[in-house]
């Protein structure tokens, strides 16, 4: 189902600016079976050179942030609220982040996660239609998709890590907030 869904996105022409700015489309990538879905925000130039999320500097904490919880990117997959590099890294428009909506609601109805984390103010409004991460990172909420419940935690991106200078303060509490989904994730099975 994934493949089908990634090869007719691949050419998706929805986002006249994005297309301009994107070398590829940027789907996703981890274990499609996953418990667990992340959602960032959209393609940075390395993501969008390699086409896999996460994989430059944000990439390296998102790894670190997993292992000390014990879980590696094969336990989880990941996903972008647009899956297009925007232009010298802008934040996606509102109708960007719309013209993406059909597709990550069909990503969430295939896979069924039990957990969805959104990673930053783009993927946390997207899901939730809350921003001020600062505030509800780390917060347990649940939305109901198909009859299904599915559990949501916001986490601070880690692009804010890096841009703080990498406060140890504001990492402690981002390590925090995965030994949340951890809990998390083992309470499910
Ligand atoms: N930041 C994101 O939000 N997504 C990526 O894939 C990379 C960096």
């Amino acid at each position: 189902m994934f493949n089908k869904l990634k090869q007719e996105y691949s050419v998706c022409m929805r986002c006249p600016s994005l297309c301009e700015s994107r070398s590829q489309v940027v789907f996703g990538s981890g274990n499609q079976n996953a418990e667990v879905l992340f959602i960032g925000e959209a393609p940075g130039s390395n993501e969008d050179k390699k086409g896999i999320p996460f994989c430059g500097m944000s990439g390296k904490i998102l790894d670190e942030l997993l292992s000390s919880v014990g879980l590696i990117r094969e336990q989880i997959f990941i996903t972008n609220t647009i899956l297009c590099h925007p232009d010298k890294n802008r934040n996606p428009s509102k109708q960007e982040v719309e013209n993406c909506r059909e597709r990550l609601d069909h990503v969430v109805r295939i896979m069924q996660p039990k957990v969805i984390v959104t990673i930053g103010n783009f993927a946390t409004e997207r899901i939730l239609g809350k921003t001020a991460i600062k505030t509800i990172r780390g917060k347990l909420f649940s939305i109901n998709i198909n009859g299904e419940e599915i559990k949501v935690i916001p986490i601070v991106h880690p692009a804010s890590y890096l841009y703080s200078g990498r406060n140890p303060e504001l990492f402690a509490l981002m390590k925090a907030d995965f030994k949340t989904i951890a809990n998390i994730v083992n309470f499910n099975k």
